[in-house]
């Protein structure tokens, strides 16, 4: 791939978007900003969509918003940037997380900024220093089941009030991993999971959030209601290179790790030391690292192995479970942090 610099798509009329999202994202081609004037034209939001190629929901509540010859005026300018078109049009549609080759966009908004999506990248965070937004939400799927959550890097209230918009649960991390919500671009940002990639809830998440952002008059003030819950420095349980992982019902001979088919339903809830995770050797921990913010790795203290089976030691709430091996095995098997009664 080459190096692409995003083209720019100002203000389309309704029937221009296309008649599929397919057609919609054809249309784009590659990384496109979409810009729509709004009632005040002193301000500017920035929505940011589709870094990662499967994860369609944010794109589907744009091409709806986009088409409807009805939609209001959004109350402040809105820059859209749509991104991994090509990982996206890419058969099967909408499961290439990003293009063979290619690293994790969502992995890139730090230097060195030397490949084709570093250079994308850079490009975006420019864009957005120059349009001074007064917020941005980068919006995706998680690729398992569950509900949405926000994720901040600062436990700021301007952040907090905004995350609350959009969602009842909020996750604070300080991992610097290259995402876009970890660099500085002059205003509050979030990421907002809107839930599994093809849950009809999470594209739900995803319409009502586009609604809130185009319309709000303040997207900083806390809204009525009880407060975020707030979930801080989740930990990673990663696996080592070289280790085989497979999900399945029972031990699958030939893998290393069997992790359990419906592992997903542990999203958010509290997982206790009874319920089985999976199916490892006696000395299967040796596989895992669950790296916290002292770089201790501290697996030890929070998993246990009991006749071949994967349990919690503690109450654990874990999050952003993913049910593909290979997610699993490039990022991690999931996030997690101590439940609290
Ligand atoms: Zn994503």
């Amino acid at each position: 791939m080459q190096h692409v610099t995003p083209q720019t798509w100002k203000d389309p009329p309704p029937e221009s978007i296309g008649t599929s999202i397919k057609a919609f994202l054809c249309q784009m081609r590659g990384p496109t900003w979409i810009d729509i004037t709004g009632a005040d034209t002193s301000r500017t939001r920035v929505l940011v969509t589709l870094l990662h190629g499967n994860e369609p929901s944010g794109v589907k509540a744009l091409f709806h918003w986009l088409r409807d010859p009805l939609r209001a005026i959004p109350r402040t300018n809105m820059s859209i940037f749509v991104c991994s078109v090509e990982a996206a049009l890419t058969e099967p549609e909408f499961s290439h997380r990003y293009l063979p080759g290619l690293p994790d966009m969502n992995r890139c908004f730090r230097p060195p900024y030397d490949s084709p999506c570093g250079y994308i990248a850079r490009q975006v965070l420019r864009r957005i220093t120059v349009l001074k937004p007064e917020a941005v939400v980068d919006m995706h799927n998680t690729s398992g089941a569950g509900p949405d959550f926000a994720v901040t890097t600062r436990l700021d209230p301007l952040y907090i009030n905004l995350a609350q918009q959009f969602s009842s649960r909020l996750i604070l991390t300080e991992l610097h991993l290259g995402a876009l919500m970890e660099a500085p671009v002059g205003c509050p940002i979030i990421t907002l999971e809107c839930g599994g990639s093809f849950d009809l809830s999470a594209d739900q998440k995803a319409v009502t959030a586009l609604e809130i952002l185009s319309r709000s008059d303040n997207l900083f003030l806390a809204p009525p209601g009880p407060e975020i819950d707030l979930y801080r420095h989740p930990l990673r349980l990663e696996i080592k290179d070289g280790v085989s992982l497979t999900y399945g019902e029972q031990a699958e001979p030939g893998y290393d790790v069997t992790l359990a088919f419906d592992i997903e339903k542990h999203n958010f809830g509290i997982t206790g030391p009874g319920e089985p995770l999976g199916w490892v050797p006696h000395d299967g921990l040796d596989y895992f690292t669950a790296i916290n913010d002292q770089g201790l790795d501290i697996k030890h203290d929070l998993f246990q192995v009991i006749d071949g089976v994967l349990h919690v030691k503690l109450p654990l709430r874990l999050f952003m479970i993913t049910p593909r091996p290979e997610i699993a095995i490039k990022d991690c098997l999931f996030y997690l942090v101590k439940a609290t009664p």
